[in-house]
């Protein structure tokens, strides 16, 4: 790739729809309706005079907890290269939103703190939009379902059929089972995707998964809150703890207003810390933990704990796999998913949205599998992975006292310099938070001026 991966990034988060849509296929298939399903279906209808997504789950009702995402109860935010994707593709999204009891958080509403310490104001530069995640998926789908070439097909993907080495169609269990006939195909079904499995067995390269374990563990509850959305100081907040905070196990925590006039709070422990399976633990936890924790719990409960244990985060290597049939893609979960504590499953899947825009306005033949995008995804894959993986890898390394290389180690002090001057610096704060909310590369961190000025700012702390 000629372009450096931190212009293609920028490329990627500013990707807009095309001017005028090139028609490509007559029938495109998107497997899995969640949000990377979505997404990706917003992107085809600008290219297919049909898009059909297949989905297990009965999407009826306008809010579905649902059996095929199990993670929607714990808190999803949707970080802002995900939320200006969404804008940009599907406008009136977050004013839609709002409108139904959504909470857009200005600047000045977010709250960073550190055992404690907050942030200086200014560290944040965006906007955020703070909601259920099943309420989020829902807005999605009606906007994306609006769409007149768009339809949901309720069906569990059972497999795909060839012709030429391509993929030519879907076959699917619904009421009965059927074949669809699809001239181009996305695999939107999530981390327990079988695609992998399929491609093996019907002889084309299954792609190999690479696994980083990293045991964390989730307590959601959700509470009444009094103040109306516009009188409220505080509109999200995000806390770390170390252990010497004693919150009981609790290594980070979140509290947000989201619809119905509700806050949605989540604590997080790693390996063996399950913090606060019951209300009674999950209060007393939250009473030893800064004000807004203390008084978002202090309402009457609108959903009970609902705990969640991942163990890994995982990526498969398409780029690796020698051979794929053509006019198939996958996207979301079923390529990557990570230590969901980072927030960036929807808006890789934005991004990923953007790598098939950008494909399917490239030029390229489907005759032959789709390389190019599987390239320009990994820059986004590879992007999320470093954040995501990359901290849990120094915090394993440094639970298990594991002896790391030197330049390994010097990446990983210049990114300590530049957090730690983030607590106190809102210019180190605003490059940082660029990155964790997906808008920049990570390696913009490396910008040797500004590791100075972190390095200036903890000195002068001193
Ligand atoms: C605890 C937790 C917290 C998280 N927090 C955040 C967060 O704060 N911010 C964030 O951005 N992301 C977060 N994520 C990640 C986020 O949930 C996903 O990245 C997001 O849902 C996009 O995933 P997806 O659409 O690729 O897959 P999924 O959401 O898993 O959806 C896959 C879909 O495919 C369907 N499906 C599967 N198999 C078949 C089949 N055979 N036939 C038909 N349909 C099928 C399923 O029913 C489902 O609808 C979190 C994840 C977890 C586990």
């Amino acid at each position: 790739m000629v372009d450096s991966v931190t212009s293609v990034f920028d490329e990627l988060v500013a990707a807009g729809p095309p001017d005028a849509g090139t028609p490509l296929f007559d029938t495109a298939c998107v497997l899995g309706g969640s949000v990377a399903g979505l997404l990706a279906a917003r992107v085809l209808s600008d290219h297919a005079r049909r898009v059909v997504v297949v989905e297990r789950d009965n999407l009826d009702g306008a809010v579905a907890i649902r059996a095929g995402v199990p993670q929607v109860q714990q808190v999803h935010a949707l970080v802002p290269a995900g939320l200006q994707w969404i804008e940009r593709w599907l406008p009136g999204f977050t004013q839609d939103a709002q409108d139904k009891g959504a909470v857009l958080g200005a600047p000045a509403q977010v709250l960073i703190t550190h055992d404690g310490s907050y942030r200086p104001s200014g560290s944040v530069a965006h906007s955020l939009l703070t909601a259920g995640r099943p309420f989020l998926e829902a807005r999605l789908r009606e906007a994306v379902t609006a769409l007149p070439n768009v339809s949901v097909l309720r069906a569990r993907v059972a497999g795909l059929e060839y012709r030429d080495d391509a993929v030519s169609a879907v076959r699917y269990v619904g009421d009965e089972p059927g074949v669809l006939a699809a001239d181009f195909v996305v695999d939107a079904m999530g981390r327990g995707s079988r695609l992998a499995k399929w491609l093996e067995q019907d002889g084309f390269d299954k792609p190999a998964v690479e696994r980083l374990q990293s045991p964390i563990n989730y307590a959601t509850a959700l509470f009444e809150r009094p103040e109306r959305a516009v009188d409220l100081e505080v509109s999200t907040a995000l806390g770390t703890f170390t252990p010497q905070y004693g919150a009981d196990g609790v290594s980070i925590a979140t509290v947000s207003a989201v619809e119905d006039e509700q806050w949605i709070v989540m604590l997080v422990g790693f390996g063996e810390d399950r913090p606060g399976a019951t209300t009674d633990e999950f209060r007393k936890v939250c009473a030893g933990m800064p004000q807004i924790w203390r008084e978002a719990t202090k309402g009457a409960v609108t959903r009970d704990v609902v705990t969640y244990r991942q163990a890994d985060s995982r990526r498969r290597d398409f780029v690796g796999a020698n051979r794929l049939p053509a006019r198939l893609v996958a996207v979301g979960d079923a390529v990557a998913s990570f230590n969901p504590i980072y927030g960036q499953g929807m808006s890789s899947a934005a991004l990923h949205a953007s790598c098939l825009s950008r494909y399917l306005v490239g030029g390229h033949r489907f005759d032959s599998p789709a390389t190019a995008f599987f390239d320009l995804q990994q820059v986004v894959v590879d992007a999320a992975w470093a954040v995501s993986a990359g901290g849990d890898t120094a915090r394993l390394d440094a639970l298990n006292g594991t002896d790391v290389p030197e330049d390994v180690r010097r990446r990983r002090w210049a990114l300590e310099q530049i957090m730690t001057a983030a607590m106190s610096d809102s210019t180190v704060a605003q490059a940082f938070n660029n990155v964790s909310f997906m808008l920049r590369h990570p390696d913009t961190l490396a910008d040797p001026a500004l590791l100075e000025r972190a390095v200036a700012v903890i000195k002068r702390q001193l």
